[in-house]
C-alpha cells in the first residue's frame, strides 16, 4: 500500500494471516509489526500515520478467533468477535449478560459490526465500555505468543491509558468469562446511549440473600487512566438491605476510590458522575 502525503498510509506489507501461528511468527518476524482486526481504531491510526507499521497482520480470515464456546465454568469469546454478535449471541445473553449489555451500548451499528473483542481490549482505551465491565466480571484475557498461549486477568492487563499487557509478538485470542452463579449485573454509563463515547461508566454486580446484598463488585471506566475497582463502595454495600435508598447512600463511598492521587481534571466532576453511575448500577443489578 503507498501513500505520498501525510492523509494516506505509510506503506507497509499486508500479510493475511491463516491461523494464529502465522500471525504470531510475522509479528515475530517484524520491527514495527501491527494486527489488523476490525480498523476502527487502527486505520484512522494509519491514515494519520501516527502508527508506522513495516508489516499488518490482518486477522480476518483467521477461523480460531471467531464465535463463542461454552467451557462449562467459563464462556470464551473469540477475539474476533464484534460487539454486535456479543450483543447477540444467546449464551452471552443467557451467562453473561452484562456483556452483551455493554456491547449494545458501544457506538452505532456501523461500529458495532466492524469493532471486535480483542481490538477493544488491546487497544486499552479508557473511554471504551468493554474494560470495566471485563474487570467487573473477574475475566481473563487470552493471549498467545511464541511461547504459547498464557492468560491474564482483565484486572491486570489495563496498565495504562492505551496500554495492556501484551507483547509486540503477540495476540489477543479471546476472552475467558467466569460463570457468576447467584450474581446479577448492570452497566451504567454517560452518555447511556453510544452516540457518544463514555464521558464514564460504572459495572455493578450483587449477591443478594434475604432481601440483602451479601457481596458486590463495582469497577468505574473512564475515570482513571484504567479500570478503577470501587472497593469502599463494595464494602459499604455489603449487608445492606436491597433497597434504594441505603444502595444510593452506599454508593457515595465511591468518593475514596475515585480520584487516584496523580488524577487530573474536575475532580468534584468525576465524584459526581462515578456517585451516580455506581449507585444506578448498584440499584438497577439489584433490581430493586
Ligand atoms: C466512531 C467510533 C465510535 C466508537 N464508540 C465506542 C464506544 O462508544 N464504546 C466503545 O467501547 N468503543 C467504541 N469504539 C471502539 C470500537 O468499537 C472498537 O472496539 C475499537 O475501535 C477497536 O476494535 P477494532 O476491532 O476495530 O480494532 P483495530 O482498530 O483493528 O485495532 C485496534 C488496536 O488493537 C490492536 N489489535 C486488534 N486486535 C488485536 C488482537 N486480537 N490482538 C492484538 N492486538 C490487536 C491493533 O493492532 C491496534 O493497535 C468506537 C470506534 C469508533 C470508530
Amino acid at each position: 500500500m503507498r501513500g505520498d502525503s501525510g492523509v494516506l498510509p505509510p506503506e507497509f506489507e499486508y500479510v493475511r494471516a491463516r491461523d494464529v501461528a502465522e500471525a504470531v511468527r510475522v509479528l515475530d518476524d517484524s520491527a514495527e509489526g501491527r494486527v489488523l482486526a476490525g480498523g476502527q481504531s487502527l486505520l484512522p491510526l494509519l491514515r494519520s500515520r501516527r502508527v508506522l507499521p513495516d508489516v499488518l497482520v490482518d486477522l480476518g480470515g483467521v477461523a480460531e478467533l471467531h464465535g463463542v464456546r461454552d467451557e462449562g465454568d467459563a464462556l470464551w469469546i473469540g477475539a474476533l468477535s464484534t460487539h454486535h454478535e456479543v450483543a447477540c449471541d444467546p449464551l452471552v445473553r443467557a451467562h453473561a449478560p452484562l456483556l452483551a449489555q455493554a456491547a449494545a451500548a458501544v457506538a452505532d451499528p456501523a461500529v458495532r459490526r466492524r469493532g471486535t473483542v480483542g481490538g477493544a481490549l488491546a487497544h486499552a482505551d479508557p473511554v471504551f465500555d468493554l474494560p470495566a465491565v471485563a474487570v467487573a466480571l473477574g475475566a481473563e484475557c487470552r493471549v498467545a505468543g511464541p511461547e504459547g498461549e498464557r492468560g491474564v486477568p482483565a484486572a491486570r492487563f489495563f496498565v495504562g491509558a492505551g496500554a495492556a499487557a501484551i507483547g509486540p509478538n503477540e495476540v489477543v485470542t479471546g476472552l475467558r468469562v467466569p460463570r457468576w452463579p447467584g450474581w446479577s449485573f448492570h452497566y451504567e454509563r454517560f452518555p447511556s446511549d453510544g452516540r457518544s463515547w463514555a464521558v464514564a461508566g460504572a459495572a455493578a454486580g450483587v449477591r443478594l440473600v434475604d432481601g440483602h446484598i451479601a457481596a458486590a463488585r463495582v469497577v468505574l471506566g473512564n475515570l482513571g487512566p484504567t479500570p478503577l475497582r470501587a472497593s469502599a463502595v463494595e464494602a459499604a454495600c455489603a449487608g445492606l438491605p436491597a433497597r434504594a435508598a441505603p444502595v444510593r447512600a452506599a454508593a457515595r463511598a465511591v468518593d475514596a476510590d475515585v480520584v487516584p492521587p496523580d488524577a487530573v481534571g474536575d475532580q468534584d466532576r468525576q465524584r459526581g458522575l462515578a456517585r451516580v453511575l455506581a449507585g444506578r448500577a448498584l440499584i438497577a443489578a439489584a433490581e430493586v
